[in-house]
């Protein structure tokens, strides 16, 4: 016996997009989407699959539209999951070398300091990766997150710590990759040159927030200094450099945005063209959300208001050529690293958390977040961290996603988001219809094109 699963998404009937007794479905289950006939949809909603073309059938099971009767089916996402998980064949850490930044920007929950990773502290990064790879018989690969304060204010320690890390792996056969998320203020062809061929970071992401007119009102230096010029020119220069296509490397453009400066998008997007980086560089809309209570959410866009904007920016992307990931959600095994109990974060004075937004801040440094501390015994570690516990929050009923059909996608947002009492669903949740239209324009658009 059969059933419609109950993770799956539709858009309207289509008929004003010019696709009468249309619409497209997605499933969570697998990140599929397929445009079928209304009559069909009503059909297979409402279990009257005798009355199904066998080859349409075919398909809704394959995608895992329909399913055996008796699945109980969050258990069994849940369960999936987690195997997922255990078999994971990269161990992601996420090292934040330096306690100290630049910039100054009031949505920032960190306290930062001029202190950095030291040789001891470096070799004890080593120690533990090489403890937890060989730890866990899945491993053939480590994944390294470079992240701050201004990770590259800690560029000896990513130099020193990645040629030791890159050795290791090379002595198991492993493979090893790294990117970093830096403000991109002292990255000069020359370091990202040392950063791609002695550390193998090959992603970037950088932030930056609408043209100079916003971004040099809120990333600025902490004397007060603008920084969007630099930036950009520092963009320029990489992705014109020979090593940025040999290594096959990515700028991934973030931009977060609020009610102050979502104006200043899309002359962001048509910079980004005027300075010729389309198909060199990809973008990614982000909204502002508090950080441990500093109330840097409080010019925050309404969920839907940022979703519609979203569609737009996209869409622009799109018809530009520049790259901004897939439109649909993949499927999520994993929230994010608090759920990989080996994926760990490390900071400059060697403190261990779950989360890459718990070092440096006042909220979170120590306490219950605080796994432990690497000069410290491992017996001595905090084996229930904050957020290390999400699948039994989501287990407990205590946040939306036990009972939300996006979940198999989503996984839950941002644990810590939920934490401090924000819900904290995607933009995906209010404008998936949109973005499943979006999706299915463009794969159009590429058949007609392949087909030319
Ligand atoms: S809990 Fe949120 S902020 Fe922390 S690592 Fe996960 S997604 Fe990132
Ligand atoms: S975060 Fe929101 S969209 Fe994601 S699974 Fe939870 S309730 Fe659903």
């Amino acid at each position: 016996m059969k059933k419609f699963s109950e993770y799956y998404l539709a858009t309207d009937e289509l008929s004003e997009m010019g696709m009468p007794d249309k619409r497209i479905i997605f499933s969570t289950r697998t990140s599929s989407s397929i445009l079928i006939d209304e009559n069909i949809y009503q059909h297979a909603i409402n279990e009257e699959f005798h009355k199904i073309d066998e080859n349409i059938y075919k398909t809704l099971l394959e995608k895992e539209f329909v399913i055996d009767k008796e699945l109980d089916e969050y258990n069994s996402i849940m369960y999936i999951n987690k195997e997922a998980r255990e078999k994971t064949n990269f161990l992601g850490m996420t090292i934040q070398p330096s306690a100290n930044c630049q910039l100054g920007c009031h949505y920032c929950g960190q306290t930062h300091t001029k202190d950095y990773a030291s040789n001891d502290l470096i070799q004890k990064y080593y120690d533990r990766t090489k403890y937890l790879l060989e730890n866990n018989q899945s491993y053939n690969g480590l994944a390294v997150t470079w992240y701050g304060g201004e990770p590259l204010m800690g560029y000896s320690s990513i130099k020193k710590t990645s040629k030791k890390l890159i050795e290791l792996c090379k002595e198991k056969g492993f493979s090893y990759v790294a990117d970093i998320i830096t403000n991109g203020l002292s990255l000069k062809p020359k370091l990202f040159e040392d950063l791609v061929k002695e550390c193998k970071i090959t992603h970037y992401q950088i932030t930056i927030d609408g043209t100079a007119e916003s971004h040099d009102k809120r990333r600025i230096t902490k004397s007060g200094e603008p920084t969007f010029d630099i930036i950009m020119r520092n963009i320029v220069d990489i992705v014109n450099t020979e090593i940025y296509k040999e290594y096959d490397c990515n700028i991934s453009i973030r931009v977060n945005i609020d009610k102050t400066n979502y104006q200043f998008v899309e002359p962001l997007i048509d910079c980004v063209i005027s300075n010729n980086l389309q198909g060199k560089v990809s973008m990614y809309f982000a909204t502002i959300v508090d950080f441990g209570g500093n109330d840097a959410g409080k010019d925050s866009l309404s969920k839907d208001f940022f979703a519609q904007k979203e569609i737009d920016w996209l869409f622009k992307c799109y018809e530009n050529n520049i790259d901004v990931g897939a439109i649909l959600p993949k499927r999520s095994y994993s929230v994010c690293m608090v759920e990989n109990k080996d994926s760990e974060v490390w900071d400059a004075f060697g403190n261990i958390y779950a989360c890459w937004e718990f070092p440096y801040s006042e909220t979170y440094e120590k306490g219950d977040s605080l796994i432990g501390n690497l000069f410290e015994p491992v017996d001595t570690y905090n084996q229930n961290a904050t957020l290390r516990n999400w699948s039994e929050v989501v287990d407990s009923g205590e946040v939306w996603c036990k009972t939300c059909k996006h979940l198999p996608v989503c996984g839950g947002g941002c644990p810590k988001s939920w934490h401090e009492g924000t819900p904290a669903c995607p933009p995906f949740k209010s404008n998936y219809k949109e973005k499943l239209l979006l999706d299915y324009y463009i794969r159009q658009k590429r058949k007609e094109i392949a087909e030319a």
